[in-house]
């Protein structure tokens, strides 16, 4: 409902039925004016908690990487009241996200790599050297589980004891834990801390630079060191290590949505969802394995939540780089899936639980028909530097005037699989990379133009 301006939404249950402005409400509105938005709170709270096995969470971090800086804060703080000042090393393995290690530098601790082995895997005899090294001065490790190869670690269980024993704590990223919900809860399988991403698993709207939510979960000792306000008692612990961001509850605005997505889905849903992206995901990477090799898989040959396809051996023998696939992929109608990372020179695809089976083999058949473009280049067929992958993506301005490829106007914008009824037609054609990027071009104008 909309009156003079002021847009209410229809509450469901703690808001007693009554109009409440969910998008409307000042961040340090008196407490007592926003019960319903308190109530709310405690509840997600709550059911994240019982998700990860955890016992203690804080909504306040506005990203992933704040709940990092949030959780290690947090770590410090409990080494610091046990009169452990000097631990103060962070292990992190080379596969994880850059983040941890930004969060551990801004934390005041020392960041120490850990090899990662030929199967994806944390090197368990490096970590181990690593621990032994580092005994003394040992404050956490942060792993990512299932890790950000796309592989259930198989001995994380292990690696979290080992850590404990040597009186370090465990940081378990939890971006992927769209492939645990349901399933196994880090609270319970070693974890002391996690950060959760509600921009990724937790149906808040991605990309595009949107606000997130990154809340961090802990086990009870580290709960009194959880972020607070100095403006709103209510929003953490007296004792906690400050505010990590500037609101009392950080993206509260957007927090409906993760509530009502965990009240709609029910405790069996949340279970389902996970069951099918871990299903998607490894459909996937047995639809494409036998075109291109699938570069991690867990015991048993399965991925956990997305696979990474390896594109380097084709690039190494044709000239096409995965740049050209994720570009032909836009002629086919996709938008490409994560490029060179966690790996240069591969695709990561993490399909969610939110794509249908059809949606999966329309992507698996480009996927495989660019597999066959591929391979009229290494036949030479087509010529290495005139083919529909080095020149993608085809807008339609490109079909006009004279015609002067080695392929065909239908096999650059129509090819298989593609209708003309639903062509998706892209708006611009290669831009070159990151060279824009790196090389600044002003493009205001100059200041002669304002003289009259
Ligand atoms: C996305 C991600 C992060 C950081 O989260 P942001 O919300 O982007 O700050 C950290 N670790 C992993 C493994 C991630 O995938």
């Amino acid at each position: 409902t909309c009156t003079s301006g002021v847009c209410l939404l229809p509450c469901l249950l703690p808001f007693g039925g009554s109009l409440c402005p969910i998008g409307q409400l000042h961040p340090f509105a008196p407490a007592e004016q926003a019960q319903g938005y308190l109530t709310l709170i405690r509840e997600l709270e709550e059911r994240l908690a019982e998700v990860t096995g955890y016992d203690k969470v804080s909504l306040q971090p506005n990203a992933g990487s704040q709940g990092e800086l949030a959780g290690l804060l947090a770590v410090r703080g409990y080494h610091r009241a046990n009169g452990d000042e000097q631990r103060t090393v962070c292990l992190i393995p080379s596969s994880a996200h850059g983040t941890n290690a930004a969060s551990a530098v801004m934390a005041g601790m020392k960041v120490v790599v850990v090899a990662t082995a030929g199967d994806g895997e944390i090197d368990v005899e490096d970590l181990r050297a690593k621990i032994d090294k580092h005994r003394d001065e040992l404050a956490v490790l942060m792993i990512t589980y299932p890790s950000t190869h796309g592989v259930f670690e198989e001995h994380v269980a292990d690696i979290c004891a080992q850590v404990h024993d040597a009186g370090g704590q465990v940081y378990v990223d939890g971006a992927n834990l769209n492939a645990l919900v349901g399933l196994a809860k880090p609270g319970h399988f070693g974890g002391d801390v996690s950060h959760l991403n509600l921009h990724k698993t937790f149906c808040i709207p991605h990309g595009g630079g949107g606000p997130g939510v990154g809340p961090v979960a802990v086990r009870s000792h580290l709960a009194p060191y959880l972020p607070n306000h100095p403006l709103q008692p209510a929003a953490g612990p007296e004792t906690g290590v400050g505010p990590i961001s500037a609101a009392p509850w950080g993206s509260a605005g957007i927090l409906p949505i993760s509530w009502a997505y965990v009240r709609l889905m029910g405790g069996e849903g949340l279970k389902r969802a996970t069951q099918v992206a871990v299903l998607s995901a490894n459909y996937i990477a047995k639809r494409l394995e036998p075109h291109y090799p699938v570069l991690y898989t867990g015991p048993g040959g399965l991925v956990a939540h997305e696979c990474i396809i390896d594109l380097r051996p084709l690039t190494k023998a044709t000239g096409v780089s995965v740049d050209d696939v994720a570009k032909r992929l836009i002629d086919y109608g996709f938008h490409a899936p994560t490029m060179s990372f966690p790996v240069a020179g591969t695709l990561m695809i993490e399909p969610t639980e939110s794509e249908d089976i059809i949606e999966l083999d329309r992507f698996c058949e480009a996927m495989i028909a660019i597999r066959a473009e591929i391979e009229k280049v290494a036949s030479g067929a087509w010529p290495a530097d005139d083919n529909p992958l080095r020149n993608a993506p085809h807008t339609a301005a490109a079909l006009g005037g004279k015609w002067e490829h080695a392929y065909s106007r239908e096999e650059a914008v129509f090819p298989a699989g593609v209708s003309a009824a639903d062509k998706y037609w892209p708006p611009v054609r290669r831009i070159d990379q990151a060279f824009g990027d790196r090389n600044l071009v002003c493009s205001c104008p100059p200041l002669d133009a304002y003289e009259d």
